[in-house]
């Protein structure tokens, strides 16, 4: 087994509401609700969950471009909540964000050479003569010919301008990624190409990924283990063939039935989920999923269940084991 890169314990965090003419503080939204895993070198583990469930909060607060409210993050032997801003700066050449949306994230006016040499010249103290090299290493790296250098990100399609975000990640060298949804922007027949290039990229840098998505047949095709995210908790957690081959959770079996099976003869049984999320702001006392659940028990409205070991790394929060 790789050794361990980075450990979260936990992690809350939670934003104000303010209401009323003074902004007084009227509660909380409850987006990471004490969080806890595991993440060995050279590994990705992936977060998964439908939209809003607090898988970016919980990549943005472990990078601290979010300030979490509490808990521990240690990465590589360092407790990062426990860093000084600049001490933080300078750690983050090793922990870099890849944004979901390449459009949006790249200054317009920069041209690809100026947008590969901001990380450079912000963490390390080199030449422009070490800085250039870095520059043309990266872009034989993520597969962009040298002659682009002097272009703008408008000219770029949207798998190119993924591939510069891309650069722009693993230009100082980092030893831990957070993949925000990298691909979910781009067209079905560019992702594969953007999946392929961040396992290659794994595999010759030596990369750790957190890999946040909701497309669950990605999260299969590119991970080592997952966690499954609901209303800011984790509900269930394992190696990537324990979630796909026996999920527990009933909320992780819903999500699993809407994946179309590799064996066309299989048919599954299509569980759609019925009513909302519950409001992040008043979480149940309980079970989060209850409302939703279709194998509820009274207990499940009363008691929250807690993550307990089902074997192996399986973990799950349910009444029902
Ligand atoms: Fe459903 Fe109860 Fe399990 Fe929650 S704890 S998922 S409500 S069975």
């Amino acid at each position: 087994m790789n050794k361990l890169l980075l450990e979260v314990e936990n992690l809350k965090t939670y934003f104000p509401v303010k209401a009323g003419v003074f902004k007084k503080t009227a509660g909380y939204v409850h987006a990471v609700d004490d969080i806890s895993f595991k993440v060995n070198e050279q590994e990705t583990f992936a977060l998964v969950g439908e939209s809003g469930c607090g898988k970016s909060t919980t990549g943005r607060s472990i990078l601290r471009i979010i300030e979490p409210t509490s808990g521990k993050v240690t990465f590589d032997g360092v407790d990062v909540l426990k860093l000084s801003k600049e001490e933080m700066r300078k750690e983050r050449r090793n922990m870099q964000l890849i944004f979901q949306n390449p459009y949006s994230s790249l200054n317009p006016r920069m041209t690809v050479k100026k947008l590969l040499e901001e990380p450079l010249k912000t963490h390390f103290n080199m030449s422009q003569d070490e800085i250039n090299k870095q520059v043309l290493w990266v872009m034989d790296q993520v597969g962009l010919s040298r002659d682009q250098l002097e272009r703008y990100p408008h000219q770029f399609s949207g798998g190119q301008r993924q591939r510069i975000s891309i650069a722009r990640a693993i230009i100082s060298k980092p030893k831990f990624i957070v993949a925000d949804e990298p691909v979910s922007a781009l067209d079905v027949s560019i992702q594969s190409q953007i999946l392929n290039l961040l396992i290659e990229l794994q595999k010759n840098l030596k990369l750790t990924y957190i890999f946040i998505s909701h497309d669950l047949n990605i999260v299969r095709h590119i991970s080592n283990s997952v966690a499954v995210m609901y209303l800011g908790r984790m509900v269930e957690t394992g190696s990537t063939e324990e979630i796909f081959i026996r999920p527990l959770h009933p909320y992780t079996q819903a999500l699993l039935s809407a994946v179309p099976s590799k064996d066309p003869l299989q048919k599954k049984k299509r569980i759609i989920l019925k009513g909302d999320v519950p409001s992040p702001v008043n979480p149940p006392v309980g079970c989060a999923f209850y409302a939703r659940c279709e194998k509820a028990m009274d207990i499940c409205k009363e008691k929250r269940p807690m993550l307990e070991n089902m074997g192996g790394t399986h973990q799950t929060a349910c009444h029902l084991y």
